[in-house]
């Protein structure tokens, strides 16, 4: 490609708007523009970046035997109201009417769709398994859509999944892609991490996600420092090390005006976090409503305890029997009626609702709370004597230095983008689909169903998170939108360099190479910057003054110096 002939559209100017590194150079770069919030258009030197991403991730599905097709975007929502996830996915679904005022979605995500069509394909076990995947745009209307690619509405995933007679198949399957997809994201070149995403309490589904390093990665990793243990920190168990200690100090009431936070709060009374205790009233199962309209039996709100330098973990949370999921906070309402109080003063003491306690916050004692009551609070408060044992269960975010579950040697907590995420689905949606074949003896078999996403785009941003310097993205040769630049010098004046520049321009792309030569009239000085920032991986400078030689300079776009080279090494040195 002749940059003359190509769009190159590079600014130096930071974009405001971007708030992480890879959006800002893709901005930059002239990668993607902004259409809307969430909705960013492919310019044609960012797609190409997607479209070796892509084709990295086809080689490696065809490979592990997956079968490409491609999937309506739009679903009817019938197909929904099946799986019952036209009520459960809420407004990240984008819903439409037709002409004929029926109701659609656009797309999230192809569960549905493709049960629908094993259900209509598959006629017998021999058929099985089968892996069919697809890549295609997705969108989901994100609450908060943000850095970019990274977090955008519309977005290319990679999406395959496997029908299977039994669960041991569907484990070999679930094996396989584990390994396609260290093969992709080695070739793209990632320091990645694939992390346990276990949610345990979906029928013994399993998944891991995929992460690539990075410290804008909106997840946090738990992993150990001596084992391969490695758990999204959504996920990851707390092993409870603290015991309770014997009450030593008496229950005190006192004023507290204008505390509301919990370092507000060991301002006010010398403690330190670790001896406050959070007090968070959330919805109980007892705000849903059956598919009849009655109420479900269970409390309206439940109180979670957690100590003050811990987090609450929102998925542990959800899975407690009582509690609502999603995780949704009591209203000021709610709160008022049982605590008597703002959110500010909530404390577990004289609760006539249910209290759980995190383990650690389970073995406080002499500890400080709210209590109930607006601009006051209790110091020296001990469980089993100011108020009953509560029940007790994990449900905060582990943190650095806690032991590793596995129970060996300790977490340290790092940041992860999720680019990939495979799963275990199990029977969910050839159930509620009623998908099954016939299996050896004649007896109708529920599938068994993985599925396996990546997201293409993420990816691309993930990359450049890790792939670049102060002049702009460093890409790794299988992902760069071209291979080498040949950069020449003056050429408008010298007969010599443009032949040279233009043999060797016809010499690399014999050779299969992906060349830009910058045929632009520029001054050698923006070229070069353009090409830093764009981040071809090599550079080839053809000079007057090195030509006499028969030499060039070379310059990778990783290394500190530039060197000079002998024309016939060009390739070699690329190569390497
Ligand atoms: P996240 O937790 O980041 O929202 P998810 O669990 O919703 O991800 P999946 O449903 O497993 O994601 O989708 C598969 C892949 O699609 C993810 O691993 C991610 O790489 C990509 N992806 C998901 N949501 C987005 C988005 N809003 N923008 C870009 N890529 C996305
Ligand atoms: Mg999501």
């Amino acid at each position: 490609m002749r940059a003359s002939q190509f769009h190159i559209a590079t600014t130096k100017e930071t974009p405001a708007d971007a708030e992480i590194i890879s959006h800002q150079l893709m901005l930059r770069a002239g990668l993607i523009r902004r259409l809307a919030s969430g909705l960013y258009s492919w310019m044609p030197l960012g797609l190409r970046v997607v479209r070796k991403v892509e084709h990295i991730v086809r080689e490696e599905m065809n490979r592990a035997g997956a079968l490409e097709c491609l999937l309506p975007a739009v679903q009817p929502a019938e197909l929904w109201q099946e799986s019952g996830r036209w009520e459960k996915y809420g407004p990240e679904l984008l819903r439409l009417h037709d002409r004929h005022d029926r109701e659609f979605c656009v797309g999230p995500t192809h569960e549905e769709v493709i049960t629908d069509i094993a259900r209509k394909e598959l006629r017998s076990y021999k058929q099985l398994p089968i892996n069919l995947y697809q890549i295609q745009t997705k969108f989901r209307d994100e609450i908060r859509p943000r850095f970019g690619v990274m977090r955008s509405r519309e977005f290319i995933m990679k999406d395959a999944y496997s029908f299977h007679i039994d669960g041991a198949s569907l484990s070999q399957t679930f094996d396989d892609m584990h390994t396609a997809y260290c093969a992709v994201f080695d070739r793209i070149g990632l320091d990645y991490r694939p992390v346990d995403a276990d949610s345990g309490s979906i029928g013994g589904a399993k998944s891991t996600e995929f992460h690539v390093l990075a410290n804008s990665g909106e997840d946090g990793l738990a992993t150990s420092t001596v084992s391969d243990y490695a758990a999204n920190v959504e996920k990851a168990a707390v092993v409870c090390t603290t015991t309770r200690a014997d009450a030593t100090a008496e229950q005190t009431v006192i004023d507290t005006p204008g505390v509301h936070t919990i370092d507000e709060l060991c301002k006010a009374t010398g403690a330190n976090a670790s001896q406050c205790a959070k007090t968070l009233l959330v919805n109980g199962v007892g705000m849903n409503t059956q598919e009849d309209g009655s109420a479900v039996d269970g409390p309206k709100v439940v109180a979670l305890v957690i100590r003050g330098d811990h987090e609450l973990n929102d998925i542990k949370a959800e899975k407690h029997p009582l509690v609502q999921s999603p995780l949704t906070f009591a209203d000021a309402k709610s709160i008022r009626d049982v605590a008597n109080c703002d959110a500010g003063s909530i404390g577990p003491i004289g609760l006539s609702i249910p209290v759980i306690a995190d383990q650690d916050a389970a073995n406080m004692s002499d500890f400080v709370v709210g209590a109930n009551e607006n601009n006051k609070h209790i110091t020296g408060v001990n469980w089993a004597r100011d108020l009953p044992d509560p029940e007790v269960a994990d449900l905060r975010n582990a943190i650095e230095g806690d032991p590793s579950p596995d129970g060996q040697g300790n977490l340290t907590i790092v940041r992860g983008v999720e680019v990939g995420h495979i799963f275990e689905l199990g029977t969910t949606y050839s159930e509620a689909l009623k998908a099954s074949v016939p299996d050896e003896s004649g007896k109708n078999q529920t599938l068994h169903m993985g599925c396996y996403g990546i997201g293409i785009t993420r990816v691309v941003a993930a990359a450049i998170e890790q792939n670049h310097d102060n002049n702009g993205i460093q890409w790794t040769r299988s992902i760069a939108p071209f291979e080498v630049v040949i950069v020449p010098i003056n050429a408008a004046k010298s007969d010599a360099v443009k032949a040279a520049s233009e043999k060797l321009y016809q010499e690399l792309q014999e050779q299969g190479f992906d060349v830009l030569l910058d045929d632009r009239p520029l001054r050698p000085g923006v070229m070069f910057a353009d090409m830093e920032l764009i981040g071809i991986p090599h550079r080839v400078v053809v000079s007057d003054k090195l030509l006499p030689d028969n030499k060039l300079e070379y310059r990778n776009r990783r290394a500190e110096e530039s060197e000079v080279i002998d024309y016939a090494d060009v390739v070699a040195r690329i190569n390497t």
